[in-house]
């Protein structure tokens, strides 16, 4: 996950101008920083949750995004996907995605997959990655990221809004479960279509990216082995131990 120092590429004055109030971070400075730039951060599906991942991510400074969403703008997109416009609606969504994040960050390169993880693009995607981050609503896709993450041992953050309530957790292969050992089987009440108001998949999109950023970069304490979840109407925060299940059939031969 973090190569050695010689291997990462050096920043560009135009890179240490746009991060450099982040250099004075505790336990990030230039060298975190360097670990954004040659880092690719896979990311499914840039809604509500995903897109303000890309955005944070794309502000950071992490030198890579591969993308996957599929469809075009709708209106009922735009109460929570930040990364869409409503002139665009109709259009597709990975076009208006590129254009926010390019005109945020002229320098970061980006892998445009025009559609959801499935088990069919899956491998192909976590192959390009070093980390995962899992933003889709339906089991299906999260169940297909999962295997393939395990499979390749890229380590993965878990990101899941439903109404008010959040759930954040990072899955390292070979080291915790996985989100098979957290949903053994996939939960039919996860729809396309759910309760959701943009702050919240805004709030813990935000958290993700920096679980993401602390993985890359090496510093702080991650939410391995924790799943925290918060109730953001009362924003009654816990933290709930996760286990590995021994014969699960995706990670259980780690
Ligand atoms: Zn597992």
């Amino acid at each position: 996950m973090n190569p050695a120092e010689e291997d990462l590429p050096e920043l560009s004055p135009a890179e240490r101008a746009a991060h450099a109030w982040q250099f004075d971070v505790a336990g990030f400075g230039e060298l975190g920083q360097r670990r954004l730039k040659g880092a690719s951060v896979l990311i499914s599906r840039i809604g509500g949750l995903g897109g303000m991942v890309a955005f944070q991510l794309a502000a950071a400074g992490v030198g890579r995004l591969i993308l996957a969403h599929g469809g075009n703008i709708r209106p009922d997109d735009l109460n929570r996907q930040l990364l869409m416009t409503h002139d665009r609606i109709g259009t597709s969504r990975m076009d208006s995605a590129i254009e926010r994040l390019r005109a945020l960050n002229p320098r970061l390169e980006i892998v445009a997959e025009p559609a959801n993880v499935s088990d069919a693009n899956a491998d192909r995607l976590v192959a390009q990655a070093d980390l995962v981050v899992d933003c889709a609503p339906l089991f299906a896709e999260r169940f297909a990221l999962n295997r393939a993450a395990v499979a390749r041992r890229v380590p993965m953050v878990e990101a899941a809004v439903f109404d008010l309530e959040f759930h954040l957790t990072t899955f390292v292969p070979g080291q915790t479960g996985c989100l098979r050992c957290l949903y053994p089987e996939a939960n039919p009440g996860w729809t396309r279509r759910f309760p959701v108001l943009g702050a919240v998949p805004g709030v813990v999109g935000s958290m993700a990216a920096l679980e993401a950023i602390k993985m890359i970069a090496g510093f702080g304490e991650t939410l391995r082995d924790e799943l925290l979840v918060c109730d953001c109407r009362s924003f009654h925060v816990k933290k709930l131990r996760l286990h590995r299940i021994a014969d699960c059939p995706e990670c259980g031969a780690l």
